[in-house]
């Protein structure tokens, strides 16, 4: 699938471009692999900043956007997510609350704590997620799990609107 970015070319500086949304040397992906396919999500993509395997970092530095009438996959793992919101507005599932969340709100994700990331509004709903380059593998609720956070977003959607 090669790289990501052109971390491996010696870019340093990846400017940003506002009338896009982007950083210049950074190309946009898709949200997950293929054989992530057993998860539900729509109109999310990567963006890669940082993945450096071969370094020195323990970290990945990653952006993610999520389209209008979007949604990242619901999952929980080990590992646990730094989460900056940088653009837009949506609602962020957590455990058993849901967050309204605009740019610069931050969020902890802990250990194996159901999360997603849903875009209700017109406008992309982006944020930059920060990981352990060494991590677990996100796996999808149980069936009783999923029942409950279903009416969780329900309510949340009804109490959250605007
Ligand atoms: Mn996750």
């Amino acid at each position: 699938m090669g790289s990501d970015h052109s971390l491996e070319s010696g870019q340093r500086y990846f400017p940003f471009d506002d009338a896009n949304f982007r950083w210049h040397g950074i190309q946009p992906r898709e949200y997950k692999d293929k054989e992530s396919d057993s998860f539900n999500w729509r109109g999310v993509t990567r963006h890669t900043l940082l993945k450096q395997s071969n370094g020195p970092a323990a970290f990945e530095v990653r952006y993610f956007e999520v389209a209008p009438q979007g949604y990242s996959s619901l999952e929980k793992h080990e590992h646990i997510h730094a989460v900056l919101i940088l653009r837009g507005k949506g609602r962020v599932l957590l455990g058993d609350s849901v967050y309204p969340a605009k740019a610069m709100d931050f969020f902890y994700i802990p250990s194996e704590t159901a999360h997603q990331f849903i875009n209700d509004g017109t406008e992309p709903f982006g944020f930059l997620c920060i990981v352990n380059l060494q991590r677990d593998r996100p796996r999808p609720l149980s069936p009783n799990e999923l029942a409950a956070v279903q009416s969780l977003l329900a309510s949340s959607q009804d109490s959250l609107a605007e």
